[in-house]
């Protein structure tokens, strides 16, 4: 398909540079040609004006000479042979002075009785010329004038004549000059134009090339060349026509004409009339020359458009390449998306299942948390249950007895347990409660300092030492002084149980701004730390490692949540040297005083 586009185009092309190609073919021919005529004019003007001052220079000597008294005196006495003799050797003066062919004198019946050429064997003495109209002419009072090829002499002339006349105006003789052409037609040989002149027949009588000597340009009709013969003009010359083919090409006149050796050749053709003489002169410029620059010029331009065009093609050649490769760029590119695409939404499945997965471990977790939840609750509350119970018996019993004071003594058992069921549903209510308390600054070392004061009893039972390292320009913190005082009474706690029974049972509190611009506060004991095995476990609520009684998993896991409330943190981590250090990363407060009253609460 793309081929056969290919080679549609290619011929389309051709054509286009065929078609082109001969336009600038005609035109480059068409300036050719007109340039030529230009010439060919400019030569024909001139030549027009060289024949025409020739005739003039002789125009007007037959007349002037015919008004001689010598010239009428010999037509008066034609037989005296002194004056005839003076006369042939007046007219051979004359005649050479004006430097004319022949000038002789005709009586009124035509015969030659004197003339310059009158010592020559071809002498015009005695010659008859009644049959020329120039002498008819003339002898009818009018002045003559006629081209001929001399039939005594074989030469070509023109030929002037005038009457003479005698005293009383009567015409007694006819005065003539001939004037040659060879020397003018010489001198146009030396050009490389063709010059042709013809009389009003078309017979051409004068010519750069002699072949075409004495043929016409038009055809002869029999009774057109019976005329010509009749008149001598052209002697005993044999008169045919010429074989001319006219075209004309943009404006141009052409014309096609053989030459004497038969060959044709092409001319640009111009022409004028001489009306005087009532000869056409033609000027005729060969085409060759000038069809081989056109088709120079054809040439130069085919070489250029060739050069462009395959320039051209090369630099679509190279763009097609270069479509092409970006076009494989853009397929590798596209496979490259597609592939990300199936990659994403694999992910997207892996992630939509792990997503599932979570859920369901968290829905298994919560199942747990529930499961821990129960049992440390059913203990808790049944175990003080079970006791009220058994001293409330017992109490009924002692009433029985009588024995109020012991009796009194088991209901104030009783009121101790109920007491420690009500603090441990106040415990479970505080998990569940989100407070709505305001974050405001806070003092940490003022709520450090009262935290200590309220795990003062646990950590003095599980013998356990407090060292404080607090700086003094402690940055207030974000947060809420009572709940961060319950964290902080948490961590404490647990840090009292981790260190019971052990040798070393010191608790460290200290605190650090980080470069985060955060502020630290670190309880490190010297327990056993926690195993990693549970370190991440430890927030989840209800996750206690303590004996059932002890602890309900709880503190951990709220402290955790009251620093993310504050914007905080709560980490673990093992010192390196033994025991654990609870972090509680706290925020700087932004604007507000810092609350020193924990009553402000
Ligand atoms: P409880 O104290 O009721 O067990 P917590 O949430 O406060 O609940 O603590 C959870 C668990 O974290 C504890 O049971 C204990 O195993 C561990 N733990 C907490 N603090 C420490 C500590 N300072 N040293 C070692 N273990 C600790």
């Amino acid at each position: 398909m793309a081929g056969m586009f290919k080679s549609l185009i290619g011929g389309a092309l051709l054509a286009g540079v065929v078609l082109f190609g001969l336009v600038v073919e005609r035109m480059a021919t068409r300036n050719a040609l007109a340039d030529g005529l230009d010439r060919a004019e400019t030569t024909l003007r001139q030549t027009l004006n060289g024949l025409e001052g020739h005739l003039r220079r002789f125009e007007a000597l037959p007349a002037l000479l015919a008004r001689n008294q010598s010239v009428r005196d010999v037509l008066a006495a034609p037989d005296d042979p002194a004056r005839l003799a003076a006369m042939n050797a007046w007219l051979a003066e004359t005649n050479a002075l004006i430097e004319a062919s022949d000038l002789y004198l005709i009586d009124l019946a035509g015969t030659t009785i004197a003339a310059s050429n009158h010592a020559r064997s071809d002498s015009f003495v005695g010659q008859n010329f009644s049959y020329r109209s120039y002498f008819t002419e003339a002898r009818d009072g009018r002045s003559g004038h006629f081209f001929a090829l001399g039939t005594t002499s074989g030469v070509r002339g023109y030929y002037f004549a005038s009457p003479v006349q005698d005293e009383g105006g009567q015409i007694v003789g006819v005065l003539a000059l001939k004037i040659g052409v060879d020397e003018i037609e010489a001198a146009w040989r030396a050009r490389d134009y063709r010059i042709l002149v013809s009389d009003p027949d078309g017979i051409v009588f004068m010519s750069t090339d002699p072949g075409w000597l004495y043929h016409g340009l038009l055809p002869l009709a029999p009774d057109q060349l019976a005329r010509i013969t009749a008149s001598r003009r052209y002697a005993d010359a044999t008169l045919s026509a010429l074989q001319v083919q006219r075209t004309t090409t943009g404006g141009v006149q052409l014309m096609r004409l053989a030459d004497a050796d038969g060959s044709a050749h092409e001319y640009i053709a111009t022409e004028r009339a001489m009306p005087q003489a009532r000869w056409t002169v033609r000027v005729l410029l060969d085409t060759a020359p000038i069809r081989a620059q056109a088709r120079l010029v054809v040439l130069a331009f085919a070489l250029l458009l060739t050069v462009a065009l395959l320039l051209g093609w090369t630099v679509l050649q190279r763009r097609a390449r270069l479509a092409e490769r970006l076009a494989i760029q853009a397929a590798a590119q596209s496979d490259l998306e597609r592939q990300v695409a199936e990659r994403t939404a694999d992910l997207t499945r892996a992630n939509d299942d792990l997503h599932r997965m979570q859920a369901d471990l968290v829905q298994a977790g919560k199942l747990a948390a529930l499961g821990q939840m129960s049992a440390a609750l059913s203990h808790e509350i049944n175990q003080p249950l079970a006791a009220a119970r058994n001293y409330a018996e017992s109490t009924g019993l002692l009433i029985d007895r009588n024995d109020l004071p012991r009796a009194k003594e088991n209901v104030g058992q009783i009121l101790t347990l109920i007491d420690r069921m009500a603090a441990i549903a106040r415990h479970l209510r505080n998990v569940a409660r989100k407070p709505n308390e305001p974050l405001k600054a806070v003092d940490l070392r003022a709520v450090v300092a009262d935290s200590v004061v309220i795990a003062r009893t646990r950590l003095d039972a599980a013998d356990a030492t407090v060292s404080l390292a607090l700086p003094d320009d402690l940055p207030p913190v974000q947060g809420g002084p009572v709940r961060l005082q319950q964290v902080i009474v948490n961590v404490l706690s647990n840090a009292a149980d981790a260190v019971e029974g052990t040798a070393d049972r010191r608790i460290a509190i200290s605190a650090q701004t980080t470069a985060e611009d955060e502020i630290t506060l670190l309880i490190r004991d010297h327990g056993p730390g926690v195993a990693p095995a549970i370190a991440d476990r430890i927030f989840d609520p209800f996750f206690t490692t303590k004996q059932v009684g002890s602890g309900l998993g709880l503190g951990l896991s709220i402290s955790y949540n009251i620093m993310k409330d504050f914007g905080g943190d709560l980490r673990l981590a093992n010192h390196p040297d033994g025991g654990a250090e609870f972090r509680l990363v706290l925020r700087p407060a932004r604007s507000q005083a810092p609350s020193k009253a924990l009553a402000a609460e």
